[in-house]
Parts: structure tokens; sequence; C-alpha cells
């Protein structure tokens, strides 16, 4: 596919509010080089079938870009393996 390399232009603010929140706000900007300095004036695109928002920092206002990865919210694996360390050993060593 020649297109393959195109960007696909999404609607960032089409996402819910505190999803563009935690986007502005979890980014890392490689001229800082630093992380969570904030972004601004994001634009969301598909490129290469992942997902980019691209803004500015909000300190050195040179371009940041931030990957989206989707797909790992729903993990319940996660939260089970948390809950594998019980209580009962500290109760024990009282
Ligand atoms: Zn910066």
């Amino acid at each position: 596919m020649s297109d393959s390399d195109e960007r696909i232009s999404r609607d960032f603010f089409a996402r819910d509010p505190d999803e563009q929140a935690d986007f502005l706000h979890n980014t890392w900007c490689n001229t800082c080089r630093e992380i969570d300095l904030g972004m601004v004036h994001p634009v969301e695109y598909e490129l290469l079938e992942r997902i980019f928002i691209e803004g500015q920092c909000a300190v050195c206002g040179e371009p940041s870009i931030t990957e989206l990865v989707e797909g790992d919210e729903d993990d319940p694996d996660e939260d089970a393996q948390e809950g594998e360390s019980i209580d009962l050993d500290a109760d024990s060593n009282a």
C-alpha cells in the first residue's frame, strides 16, 4: 500500500476530557529531557497503525510526541497478581 505511511487525522478533542488531560500531562520532551512537562496544541493522528498525539512542549515549545499504547486498560491479570501477596504472613509473624 503506497499510502500506508500517510498520517490519518483523528479528533483528539473527541476523547473523554479526563483522557485529554492525562495525555496533555503525561509527556516526554526530547529537548528538555524531562517527563510530564505538559504539551499544548495537541493534534492526534494515526500513522502505520499506531496512534500519536503531537503537540508542543509547554516549557520550551519544541514538538512533543506521545505514542498511545492501546489495549492495556482492561488487564485483570495485573490486579490479580497484586492480590496474591496476602496478609497471612504478617499475621503469623506477630
Ligand atoms: Zn521541552
